[in-house]
């Protein structure tokens, strides 16, 4: 297999604050002999443990670059212990654009993973984190958000595994970051995902979902900054303990946790994000807007639980994702 083809002038083994690039050559109209440039900050003090701390994952999410260049500028390399590697747009083509996916490629970064050294430019990138930065790190926080398409409660989440003391970890950390709801979670679609590859590695792994609909609130961006200094500070990389307030703890039963649309129209949410739902309570109608006076299609809860997660444009298609449904823990 080829090598990856991404180069840097970082020195991930040198103490003090660099800040550089990712740089993946990428011909293209633009710039035939160009490159794809990931900004990465890392922080180093001395021995210790690695945190790799990521952003944009999906372009359309901004806590996380918000609250990652604000870390970048503001870190104390004094009050570390060991590394923080900071990457806060891992797809940045998808960042620059606004945009879920790449434009270079339609590459989501989370179904590419393990990724390809010789693959399209997502894949690269992917290959580069599975490789090279998965490798160097101990505890890893992905911060997603719901993006345009999606809006969730402010939550962070751990993974239930068949790894139990991975499980463990991961829960502890997704615990000290400390978001207003802290859900032990199952994917829908989890082949190719970084959160996947990494716990194959054996990493603590925290990710979030902190609101949505392709733009970050004061509040969420709050959330995002303390719950960044909270785990730094678990990992025993920042000193001092994490700031605990309150949390709502979730987890996701095997089924009935996700609602997915049959029919195109105007959606009308009967509850909000965070309210409690009985099985059979209908979450959403859609209604046909060409047909006055037909019934809207219903979609009622499959169980007991909370609303944590919905889908956000006005109009829906079939196949959305229309609820996420998790239970008190
Ligand atoms: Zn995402």
């Amino acid at each position: 297999m080829s090598a990856n083809p991404i180069t840097t002038d970082i020195d991930f083994d040198r103490d003090g604050i660099q800040h550089g690039f990712l740089k993946l050559p990428h011909s293209s109209e633009q710039a035939a002999w160009g490159a794809v440039m990931t900004p990465v900050t890392i922080a180093r003090n001395g021995a210790g443990p690695t945190a790799l701390l990521t952003g944009a994952n999906h372009g359309d999410e901004y806590e996380g670059p918000i609250a990652l260049f604000d870390l970048a500028r503001n870190l104390d390399i004094n009050s570390l212990s060991g590394r923080v590697i900071t990457i806060p747009m891992m797809n940045q083509p998808a960042f620059a654009a606004g945009r879920r996916t790449s434009p270079l490629d339609g590459g989501n970064m989370n179904r590419v993973f393990p990724g390809r050294p010789d693959g399209s430019p997502t894949e690269k990138v992917a290959d580069y984190f599975q490789t090279t930065l998965l490798a160097m790190a101990d505890v890893v926080l992905d911060i997603h958000s719901g993006g345009k398409t999606l809006e969730f409660v402010p939550l962070a989440a751990a993974h239930i595994l068949d790894d139990k003391e991975l499980e463990g970890r991961a829960a502890a950390a997704m615990q000290a970051f400390n978001a207003p709801y802290g859900l032990m979670m199952r994917e829908l679609d989890a082949a190719g995902m970084y959160d996947g590859a990494a716990e194959a590695m054996g990493k603590t792994f925290v990710t979030t979902e902190l609101g949505g609909g392709g733009t970050a609130t004061a509040q969420t961006v709050r959330i995002a900054k303390k719950g960044i200094t909270n785990l730094l500070k678990h990992a025993g990389i920042l000193k001092g303990e994490p700031e605990i307030g309150p949390t709502v703890r979730l987890r996701m039963p095997a089924a009935g946790c996700f609602i997915t649309g049959e029919t195109s129209g105007l959606v009308e949410y009967c509850i909000d994000l965070g309210a409690a739902v009985a099985a059979g309570d209908i979450i959403a109608r859609v209604h046909d807007p060409e047909r006055p006076g037909t019934a809207p299609r219903d979609y009622a809860a499959d169980m007991d639980g909370i609303l944590i997660g919905r889908h956000f444009p006005g109009l829906t298609r079939p196949g959305d994702n229309l609820a996420v449904i998790a239970v008190p823990a």
